[in-house]
């Protein structure tokens, strides 16, 4: 195991490699320290190239294999492969645009999400050997974006939602994520009052656990309560290990959820 990549313990077959970085063992300085993975924030480049080589030899394959997404807050899928490997990697090739979730089938391409408070969610259907990966902040959640991947998954994939493993990465957490009326009421719509919680005399202001909206989506499309796994990490209690947008006022870096099919022989 290595330290600066959680890998999902259960899902490591020889088949699969899913898991989440941490913001240790990379050479970033400042609010970028270390292990920042994010080329758009204000970080050197030439170091977001080091500290993805760091993840890339932990198990995910060179870097010419990965694909990003633009990351736009919506709730598009996109469907990727041979051809997109790369994409989001160098300036000559841009990140799938318009998507916030990736799913492939192809093995040896890496599916890369970076977040610093949204939600990583992975997803590994071991038997049509699938995978997925998205990014789920409150936008993405609200417009079930975890539903969308499945959703896509069933059709081109013909994956079935009691097969699909699914991990929740580390996030903002209710503890930590205060949201104001408007937001509050998006949630209220799509989920119901029982998400949010009154803040004390702070009148208009609610805790809220995306987490716990995104179990909701995924139990409802059929996903086994058994088969999620939350990393159930704080980004914002642990600024010592993750990186938080909220708690660093914008100023700080990138962690990813990462996933890839190996080859199949
Ligand atoms: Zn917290």
């Amino acid at each position: 195991m290595n330290s600066n990549v959680w890998v999902i313990p259960e899902w490591s077959d020889d088949l699969v490699r899913g898991g989440f970085s941490f913001r240790q063992g990379g050479f970033s300085e400042g609010p970028y320290e270390t292990l920042n993975l994010g080329a758009k924030v204000g970080d050197d480049i030439e170091k977001v190239r080091m500290n993805r080589e760091v993840v890339a030899t932990a198990g995910f394959g060179p870097q010419t294999e990965w694909v990003m997404a633009q990351q736009v807050h919506g709730h598009n899928v996109g469907v990727v492969g041979r051809r997109e490997r790369g994409a989001g990697v160098t300036l000559e090739m841009p990140p799938i645009q318009d998507c916030d979730a990736l799913v492939t089938n192809e093995p040896e391409t890496t599916l890369v999400i970076l977040t610093a408070d949204c939600v990583p969610v992975l997803f590994y259907d071991p038997v049509h050997r699938a995978i997925g990966a998205a990014h789920s902040g409150w936008r993405g959640t609200t417009q079930h974006i975890v539903q969308q991947v499945i959703l896509h998954m069933q059709f081109l994939y013909m994956t079935e939602a009691r097969d699909l493993r699914v991990a929740i990465g580390p996030s903002i957490h209710r503890c930590c994520y205060e949201v104001d009326e408007p937001v509050a009421d998006i949630v209220r719509n799509e989920f119901g009052e029982n998400y949010l919680v009154s803040r004390f005399q702070k009148p208009g202001k609610y805790l809220l656990g995306l987490q716990d909206c995104i179990k909701r989506d995924l139990i409802q499309m059929g996903v086994s309560p058994a088969n999620i796994e939350d990393a159930g990490l704080c980004t914002s209690c642990h600024t010592d290990l993750l990186f938080s947008h909220r708690k660093e006022q914008g100023k700080t870096g990138r962690e990813c959820g990462i996933i890839r099919l190996n080859h199949f022989e």
